[in-house]
């Protein structure tokens, strides 16, 4: 009897013992595991070169180039359109609307003073986004190089048919210009 209970004491010690030997090692690595993480960090801008740094730098500060995202005269206020005259994009402050074209309030009394007469007027569906992009395209390049302004705006009808509301794109240009014109953008024509 004794025998058996001297035998379970020693198993029972041998037990507790191989319990504190685990306990102790997990101690000893969570230890090292806090030492590690107390360890002074190596700071990004010590580990890359300069020139990587300033193309991050770069990168970081650049402003979105995206027309329509940023007014052109108010780089930090967001665009809220686009002038119908020069088609840059302005934010509420720069922009104004009359007879529900948007202008740059810069441009309203050119558009004011000026007699227009329409050019096109095409169904934005039916031709496409292809001649449209030509058609803005150049109509920038006429006011930016020929200083010769004209007028894009949209109009919206109702199609009685099939009771949807279609998209028209107006162009105008200046009286003094409309034969000119007409011949250059001629593939707008159906
Ligand atoms: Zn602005």
């Amino acid at each position: 009897m004794e025998n058996i209970l001297i035998a379970l004491v020693s198993i029972l010690s041998l037990l507790i013992l191989g319990l504190f030997t685990i306990i102790a090692i997990f101690v000893y690595k969570y230890i090292k595991l806090k030492e590690k993480s107390t360890e002074p960090v190596v700071s990004f801008q010590d580990k890359v070169s300069p020139e990587v740094l300033e193309a991050l730098n770069v990168a970081k500060t650049a402003r979105p180039n995206i027309i329509g995202e940023f007014c052109i005269d108010h780089p930090d206020l967001y665009a809220k359109g686009t002038c119908a005259i020069s088609n840059e994009a302005y934010c509420e402050l720069c922009l104004t609307k009359e007879e529900e074209i948007k202008v740059a309030r810069k441009f309203l009394d050119l558009l004011l003073d000026t007699e227009w007469e329409e050019l096109y007027m095409v169904n934005n569906t039916v031709i496409g986004a292809d001649k449209l992009n030509e058609l803005f395209k150049l109509k920038k390049q006429m006011w930016h190089d020929d200083q010769i302004p004209m007028v894009a705006h949209k109009q919206f009808k109702l199609n009685v048919e099939d009771d949807k509301i279609e998209t028209y794109t107006l162009l105008k240009s200046r009286v003094v210009d409309k034969d000119q014109l007409l011949e250059k953008f001629k593939f707008l024509k159906n």
